[in-house]
């Protein structure tokens, strides 16, 4: 499986950003440290309150993309990311309207602060249902159907059939009808309690909104960003993929409307709630009894000469040292003892949750790369490690701030 190239720093918030907008930040910036603040996410009336606050940012997401400046994250007023998106459809041809989702009067769009919120609402999800019948759940509806809430047979639930489509009250979408915007969730505050919010923005939409920005995707900015700008990255792009993918209930496949401020979504048909989902996967580390050595596994889908740790998900009713061993059995070969936790990582593509271990190889004549996912297994030795680490080696290592590099940079500061 494809390996972690974000931060997932373990070091804890530093200072806020400045009041005068992000927009405004130098390269040099204070990191944007935002807490989740997850209690208010309760409060009806929220996502609309929050965006007729003139303090409140914006973070734009588009699929893993965010808009950056100078290396940086561009958040936006509420107002400034109407303005935008009414200012683009006062130009734009007719093409790049559609493409940018329902028409809005432009008028309507910028006075869009002012209105407010009508929570719950599924209004988003109403207004697209060809988009959200393309999502990952109902691909697969007979996996849905085996989902843990069938632990309630006696709920005469399962084949209700979904509510046709309502339209949502005139102003029920608002800040929902900014264009090109498709939902919108509250993430949290900053320390000086500046509210931040998730908006996702359509396919092929977004660029107007956030001037002078450059989108970049998480797993290609991830690692430059400042630790908390990355966290807050992670996290909305994890969000949003939630918010674009899980329309409908995976219990009765009825539409779903969302709550807590983007947080949860409720069925009104069998009155289930459902919660952002992550699924875990293993990333382990393998030493020679000794400790002098690590054993790197070259993934076929990278070519050439990166190696990294070995990883796979979790299967269903397994623990994670059994997943350790399973999936380092299966692509290399060898039996492991002493599987010890070493930290996390979260990393939503599409939404994972990346557990870090570290293992010792019970016997070295066992390693054998599986031959498809893993076409070489190789060991290193610390200075064959530490050579690759400062790049004076033909041999790749994993991104700067995965936590790939993190297991191998810790074992190599251990063994100096
Ligand atoms: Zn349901």
């Amino acid at each position: 499986m494809s390996l972690p190239a974000s931060s997932s720093s373990q070091n804890p918030p530093s200072s806020s950003a400045a009041d005068s907008g992000p927009q405004d930040r130098s390269a040099d910036a204070a990191d944007l440290a935002v807490d989740r603040a997850g209690a208010e996410r309760h409060q009806p009336g929220l996502l609309g309150n929050l965006a007729a606050d003139p303090r409140t940012l914006v973070l734009a997401v588009r699929r893993d993309a965010a808009p950056l400046i100078d290396g940086r994250l561009a958040l936006v007023s509420f107002a400034d990311l109407a303005s935008s998106a009414a200012g683009s459809q006062k130009t734009a041809g007719p093409e790049a309207a559609a493409s940018a989702g329902p028409q809005q009067p432009a008028e309507h769009a910028a006075s869009a602060p002012s209105l407010q919120l009508a929570e719950p609402s599924a209004s988003a999800e109403l207004a697209r249902p060809a988009e959200s019948t393309a999502s990952a759940e109902s691909a697969r509806p007979a996996e849905s159907t085996a989902s843990a809430e069938s632990a309630h047979p006696a709920e005469p639930t399962a084949s209700a059939p979904a509510p046709s489509a309502r339209p949502a009250a005139p102003d029920a979408a608002a800040p929902h009808d900014i264009p090109g915007i498709t939902h919108w969730a509250f993430l949290g505050r900053t320390p000086d309690h500046r509210a931040v919010l998730l908006a996702v923005v359509a396919d092929g939409a977004g660029d107007e909104l956030v001037p002078d920005a450059d989108w970049a995707p998480l797993r290609a900015a991830g690692g430059d960003l400042p630790a908390g700008e990355a966290e807050l990255l992670t996290t909305a792009v994890a969000l949003s993929g939630w918010l674009r993918d899980a329309a409908f209930c995976p219990a009765c496949g009825a539409l779903t409307e969302l709550r807590q401020a983007g947080w949860s979504r409720h069925c009104p048909v069998c009155g289930r709630e459902h919660f952002p989902r992550t699924d875990p996967a293993v990333i382990v580390l393998l030493t020679a009894a000794e400790g002098d050595r690590v054993l790197l596994g070259a993934n076929a889908a990278w070519g050439g000469d990166r190696y990294s740790c070995f990883a796979g998900f979790a299967e269903a009713g397994e623990s994670l040292e059994d997943a350790v061993a399973r999936e380092v059995n299966e692509e290399s070969g060898v039996r492991l003892r002493e599987i010890v936790y070493r930290g996390s990582q979260a990393w939503p593509y599409p939404r994972s949750l990346m557990l870090g271990f570290r293992a010792v190889v019970v016997d070295e004549v066992e390693a054998l790369a599986d031959g498809e996912e893993i076409v070489e297994v190789r060991w290193f030795t610390r200075e064959e490690i530490g050579s690759a680490l400062r790049g004076e080696s033909a041999v790749h290592l994993p991104g700067a701030a995965s936590i790939a590099r993190r297991l191998i940079e810790d074992w190599y500061g251990e063994t100096a």
